[in-house]
């Protein structure tokens, strides 16, 4: 399978291609458009400033990829999953978080995911292709018109995929997300699996867009078992990045760990997590096991998960707990694999993982237990 689906979003094009499409139209055209695809979220059919004869033209090339399957609601109506047809027949999944003043959608890089990590379901259910920046940037567009009045104001890359081995497309669009949409680059992070070229190179791009690296495990043995891309990027690759990136960017990464009965929340996963986390100038995030069809291991007890922030805590390590958001229509972390529509596998779905991402990591205390500072 390529990487290029039938036809192109209309959220594909940069102003350059745009400018070529719209060759023989007034200069104006262009400024017009855009802000029809970025200030108003409507495809060029839908603007109604275009004139027809254009429409039709541009028609020819573009239209949505994004083609809604399903959509699921968790129980409060706050957790929204979506299950997108891409036009070659590969699905996704977007996942909308509302919260009092604002939302997060977390959104797919790439339709599966060739990491292969065993507690994810996104990796259970293998590789299918890269996403196009029209597939990213039209699930950041769903989001908002999804939103109305209550502001997206957070986009995380923590849905199916690895970003960083899509990465031009990802960088393109971050730009669009933050120049275009205008969402504050503060407000938008990335997770990694830690592949650690491109987060040397992430760190020199100017973004000021926030990092995760999903570490789960902070010693080689153990992690090289969870996270089998570890044989070639070790612990001590990877803090050198996350120390790069600190520099470059004055940004702390996110540490992300998904605490597993009996595996990695033991006083001394705590103990060598603390040290990692000190030499990598990192925060950590630590996020209960969701359950995924593929992995027999439960999540660690409350009561576990609290000892291990008291322990990272003694350390001296910043640690948050996040929430575990929309578990109950498989929405949160690691749960995420939606089959191929027919022709490949006909269920949908999907497994957990680590719940509501919040950009901010900041304790809200209008949450109890969510990203609790304690
Ligand atoms: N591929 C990237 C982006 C996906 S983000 C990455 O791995 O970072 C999904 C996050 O959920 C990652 O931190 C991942 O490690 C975590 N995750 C995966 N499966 C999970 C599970 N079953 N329970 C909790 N978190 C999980
Ligand atoms: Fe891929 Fe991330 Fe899942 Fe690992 S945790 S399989 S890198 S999506």
């Amino acid at each position: 399978m390529t990487d290029v689906p039938p036809t192109d979003s209309p959220w594909t094009p940069d102003r350059v291609a745009y400018r070529q499409l719209l060759a023989g139209q007034p200069a104006y055209r262009l400024d017009q458009l855009w802000q029809g695809l970025y200030s108003h979220d409507k495809p060029p059919e839908d603007q109604t400033n275009l004139p027809k004869a254009l429409k039709a033209s541009l028609a020819e090339r573009l239209a949505p990829a994004l083609e809604l399957a399903a959509e699921q609601l968790s129980d409060d109506g706050q957790t929204i999953k979506w299950l997108w047809n891409l036009p070659d027949q590969a699905r996704i999944e977007t996942v909308l978080m509302h919260y009092p003043d604002r939302s997060t959608v977390c959104v797919s890089s790439q339709a599966g995911c060739a990491m292969g990590c065993g507690f994810c379901a996104t990796g259970q259910a293998g590789y299918d292709r890269n996403l196009t920046v029209g597939e990213i940037l039209e699930q950041v567009v769903a989001a908002r018109r999804a939103t109305g009045e209550r502001r997206l104001a957070n986009v995380v890359f923590m849905g199916m995929g690895e970003p960083l081995a899509n990465y031009d497309r990802l960088i393109e669009s971050l730009h669009r997300i933050v120049a275009d949409f205008g969402i504050g680059a503060r407000h938008v992070a990335v997770s990694t699996v830690g592949l650690v070229p491109q987060m040397l190179r992430f760190a020199e791009e100017g973004l000021q867009v926030g990092l995760a690296l999903s570490l789960h495990a902070a010693n080689d043995d153990l992690r090289t078992e969870l996270v089998p891309i570890n044989r070639h990027h070790p612990i001590d690759e990877l803090v050198a990045a996350c120390q790069l990136f600190r520099e470059r960017t004055g940004r702390r990464v996110s540490l992300e760990w998904a605490m597993i009965d009996g595996v990695n929340d033991r006083p001394s996963d705590a103990a060598e997590l603390a040290a990692v986390a000190r030499a990598a100038a990192a925060h950590v995030n630590l996020i209960p096991l969701n359950p995924t069809p593929g992995w027999p291991t439960v999540g660690s007890p409350p009561d576990r998960i609290e000892s291990f922030v008291v322990e990272l805590r003694r350390r001296g390590v910043n640690v948050t707990v996040r929430a575990n958001r929309g578990t109950d229509i498989d929405a949160a972390c690691g749960q995420l694999a939606a089959a191929r529509s027919p022709g490949g596998p006909t269920s949908v779905t999907i497994s957990t993982g680590a719940g509501a991402p919040d950009v901010t990591d900041q304790p809200r205390p209008d949450r109890p237990g969510e990203n609790r500072a304690d």
